[in-house]
């Protein structure tokens, strides 16, 4: 039941009605017999960075920033982590002391999702490639770093970009689109942080009999029953982590960050497997 002490939580975006934010928080709030609700909510694309300002004097409990207003996040913010300070972007706000406080929980969730779905991978993998340079592509070649990161995408100068800021952590290197087929077979962990296979009809004909055996297969997509590249990968017998699992563990992180205890992962993910098939 909502009170007058219910404290308020919300994920800002445009679009946002898609997200399972609000499903996948609601599970944990109720878990946890917390007296908060999370809800969407749709902010006019040129008054982000104000709206999100304003957000200071509403009293809500905690936020999520969606795209595309990531880097207004950080804006709005008093006090960045320093992984904000790198990426340039805030996925997660909290308020303390009457200041805004900035997270970034994307990068840490992709790595707690292959730290749980491929356990040990850091200590094999050589090399990862990451297949776009989006936001997502940024957050995961940051949250994988350790392994050389190769960075492909479409637009070379976007690529370029991404490496432009990883080379402070680590090797990292851009290639070709032309240069994916070499690209699949030198990878350990193969990223997919494009918006391909975002739609069921999508369908995704990189060359995944070139992949090295043992390879993971991480897709920041996901899809009901998988993505069609997860899918594929499986067939071959490649290990896969979806991202499914990512939104979770992003979400598990802010979570904590909000309340000072961990979900419960394995719940939240039945429950939204359950809404995707329903929604599929
Ligand atoms: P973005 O900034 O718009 O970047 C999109 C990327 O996809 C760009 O690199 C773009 O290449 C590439 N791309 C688009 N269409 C393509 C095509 N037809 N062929 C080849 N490459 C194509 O998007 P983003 O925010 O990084 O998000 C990327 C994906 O990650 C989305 O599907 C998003 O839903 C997902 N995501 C998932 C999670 C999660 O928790 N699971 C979190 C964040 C994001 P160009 O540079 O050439 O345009």
């Amino acid at each position: 039941m909502i009170t007058g002490a219910t404290k308020v939580l919300a994920i800002f975006g445009n679009p946002v009605a898609h997200s399972l934010s609000p499903q996948l928080h609601a599970g944990w709030i109720a878990d946890h017999g917390i007296d908060a609700t999370y809800v969407a909510l749709e902010v006019q694309r040129d008054h982000a960075r104000e709206t999100l300002r304003a957000l200071r004097r509403l009293g809500l409990h905690g936020a999520n920033v969606t795209v595309p207003f990531k880097e207004d996040a950080r804006h709005a913010a008093d006090i960045c982590t320093e992984d904000v300070t790198a990426l340039g972007v805030a996925n997660t706000l909290s308020w303390r002391d009457g200041g805004i406080h900035a997270h970034n929980t994307d990068w840490s969730g992709a790595r707690a999702a292959i730290d749980e779905g491929a356990p040990g991978w850091i200590a094999e993998a050589r090399r990862v490639l990451v297949i776009g340079a989006g936001g997502a592509a940024r957050a995961m070649a940051f949250g994988l770093r350790g392994p050389e990161i190769v960075v492909v995408n479409r637009t070379r100068e976007k690529a370029d970009e991404v490496v432009h800021f990883l080379a402070s952590y680590g090797a990292a290197e851009a290639r070709d689109w032309s240069a994916l087929p070499a690209a699949i077979a030198d990878a350990d962990v193969i990223v997919n942080a494009s918006t391909l296979g975002m739609k069921g009809a999508d369908a995704i004909d990189w060359p995944l009999a070139l992949a090295k055996p043992g390879a993971i297969v991480l897709d920041a997509v996901y899809a009901p029953g998988g993505t069609d590249l997860v899918r594929k990968a499986r067939a071959r017998g490649l290990r896969t982590v979806n991202g499914l699992d990512m939104l979770i563990h992003q979400g598990a992180l802010a979570f904590e960050i909000w309340f000072g205890v961990k979900p419960d992962t394995d719940k939240a993910r039945q429950r939204l497997n359950a809404i995707l098939a329903a929604r599929a």
